[in-house]
């Protein structure tokens, strides 16, 4: 398998709202298993299929990256059950390179998934976990995590996103 490039704000595939997956066919698993190498070699905590370019309803979290022991959740045709609480943290994203920013989101979520074996699962999480959840579920949305900047804060990093945007 093989590392995808990962694409970066400005390119329209991450404004899409992802198709659903059907069959995990050969396919689903290649592409899968090539977002895997790609985080792992970005060091990143989690991606969604359409930051390597495949307008999918799909995302990977890797929580080894955080704790011992935790471990790396394929999550197909994802769906938030709900949320609970509110909490400002840091947040980054591998669409966005170098920018870190303060992005309030709920504290805790449930979330209903499909694994790659076709089976339907439900997780909750909080923390880092459910921060991670909640942004790759967003890209699959065609959401991005400078939507939730207040019109003062996205003023302040409009030079940084225009150079961005101009550079991918
Ligand atoms: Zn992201």
């Amino acid at each position: 398998m093989a590392e995808r490039p990962i694409v970066i704000y400005g390119d329209p595939v991450l404004r899409e709202v992802t198709q659903p997956v059907g069959e995990i066919d050969r396919e689903v698993k290649d592409l899968v298993s090539d977002m895997v190498d790609t985080l792992k070699s970005a060091r990143g905590l989690g991606l969604a299929a359409s930051q390597v370019g495949a307008a999918k309803r799909l995302f990977i979290v890797d929580l080894t990256a955080i704790d011992v022991n935790g471990s790396l959740k394929v999550f197909i045709n994802p769906e938030i059950v709900e949320t609970e609480g509110e909490i400002e943290m840091e947040e980054g994203c591998l669409s966005f390179p170098d920018m870190y920013l303060k992005i309030t989101r709920p504290e805790r979520v449930k979330v209903r998934a499909t694994d790659l074996d076709g089976n339907r699962f439900e997780m909750s999480a909080d923390g880092v976990s459910a921060r991670a959840i909640l942004h790759e579920y967003d890209h699959t949305q065609g959401k991005l995590f400078v939507d939730y900047l207040s019109p003062l804060a996205r003023t302040l990093i409009r030079g940084r996103l225009r150079k961005l945007a101009a550079a991918s």
